[in-house]
């Protein structure tokens, strides 16, 4: 198709009527489909199917023969840390496993460091004379935002250039002392699937910061994710903060919520010596200690790294189709067309689409009349107020193939239909 604006007023009329045609004729086929939320579909929890027999009747001795339904053991078992030291990037004496959520983990650290402090010899956030505000790229995650608004976190958007954040901003953003912390989702970025690379890595580890006690809340939740044969990998942080003397900068955090069960997964948490220990500390505090018989399930039926690695596969053959027909439908209708464009994802749970500025919402209203419910636009900025509204997030992973291929063909028409009638002053009429 040519693009839009190319086209003359006769013909853009025509297109515009034609487009609304198949638009109708899309609503009336009476779909439901809900594209929300980055959820593992029934098809993919079912390959965890073998955990819910495990750890097995009398088998609920840890590898130093503890028993695992008792109260302890904050940090997690020896022989979890271990299985999940590789994906942390940090040895398994500085790994921390916790109960089924990381957003639960990164809600604690967050809140710990306003009200206790991230040391014994920092002030608490909250006690500090300014307003604490964190760096938030842009797009990201609609519940990392969620919990800056409901603690009164100051959120400075800095937007994301395909490789991570525009360091330079970040880095200006940084050198003001009421900037404490940052949020990063350094692989397979939700949403717009990008990988940091390594410079981005490396001057997030060495930049200055004006606040001594500022902290990456380094959410690697899609480490092991991939959607192609190639693992990718990414540098180092805690390696890269502890070379470039900013040792207790990084707090790294991770789950197997799209590993094994999205509701009954492991949390990580991954630091320096210095923080795990303020962790444990304060943890210690809120709990006498983790579900370990869900840790032993977990080591018996993942094994060791490997075997993690093959189960992600399983998940790749499941999901990488519908992410495949996500894209084949953008492609077909929207190439070209100059109006939208979107991610190619190889990992993740997500695929970013930015339309014609001024349109998000009209193509999530337009959607949602057809009955394919997507993420509400804005989701993506912090306060969710995207000031382009034009940020689309696609999450394919729950609805089956048919109803993906089905819900991105009503979704491609949306955003063209969108863009049409933003391109004319007068809306056509669609109701
Ligand atoms: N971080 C990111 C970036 C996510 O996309 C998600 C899930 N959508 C989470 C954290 C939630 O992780 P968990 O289930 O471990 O709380």
């Amino acid at each position: 198709m040519n693009g839009i604006a190319d086209l003359s007023a006769e013909d853009l009329r025509a297109l515009r009527n034609r487009v609304l045609g198949e638009y109708e004729a899309f609503r009336a086929r009476g779909l439901q489909i809900d594209m929300t939320r980055g959820k593992p579909s029934p098809e993919q929890l079912d390959l965890a199917n073998g955990m819910l027999a495990l750890p097995g009747n009398g088998d609920h001795f840890t590898e130093a023969g503890e028993d695992a339904r008792n109260y302890g053991g904050l940090q997690g078992l020896p022989e979890v840390r271990a299985l999940f030291a590789p994906m942390m990037g940090a040895p398994a004496e500085r790994v921390v496993v916790g109960d089924n959520s990381s957003l639960a983990l990164m809600h604690d650290c967050l809140v710990w460091s306003l009200f206790k402090g991230v040391s014994n010899e920092m002030e608490p956030w909250s006690q500090q004379s300014g307003t604490p505000a964190f760096i938030c790229p842009v797009p990201g995650y609609d519940r990392h935002f969620a919990i800056c608004e409901e603690y009164g976190i100051r959120m400075l958007p800095v937007p994301l250039t395909g490789h991570g954040p525009d360091m330079d901003i970040v880095e200006e953003l940084a050198a003001d002392p009421d900037v404490k912390g940052m949020w990063c989702v350094p692989k397979y970025s939700n949403p717009s699937g990008e990988i940091y690379s390594t410079e981005v890595i490396e001057r997030l580890a060495a930049m200055r910061t004006g606040a001594p006690d500022f902290r990456l809340f380094w959410d690697n939740a899609y480490a092991v994710h991939h959607l192609t044969p190639q693992r990718h990998e990414i540098a180092n942080i805690l390696e890269l903060c502890a070379q470039a003397g900013n040792p207790d900068r990084a707090f790294v955090f991770a789950s197997t919520s799209k590993v094994t069960l999205a509701g009954a997964g492991l949390a990580l948490f991954a630091s320096s010596a210095a923080n795990v220990k303020w962790y444990l500390a304060r943890a210690g505090k809120r709990t006498i200690g983790p579900d370990k018989l869900n840790q032993i399930r977990h080591v018996r039926f993942l094994k060791n790294i490997e075997g993690l690695h093959e189960h992600m596969e399983a998940h790749r053959a499941l999901i990488a189709p519908k992410f495949d027909a996500v894209i084949d439908a953008l492609d077909k209708r929207l190439s070209g067309t100059g109006i939208a464009h979107w991610t190619k994802p190889e990992g993740g749970y997500f695929i970013c689409v930015d339309g014609m500025e001024g349109t998000a919402k009209h193509v999530v209203d337009l959607a949602r009349q057809a009955g394919v419910v997507l993420t509400p636009a804005g989701a993506t900025s912090p306060y969710g107020r995207d000031p382009h509204d034009r940020t689309l997030r696609l999450a394919p992973t729950y609805p089956s193939l048919r109803e993906v291929q089905q819900a991105s063909e009503g979704i491609a028409l949306c955003i063209l239909l969108a863009a049409l009638e933003k391109h004319d002053a007068a809306p056509l009429a669609h109701n």
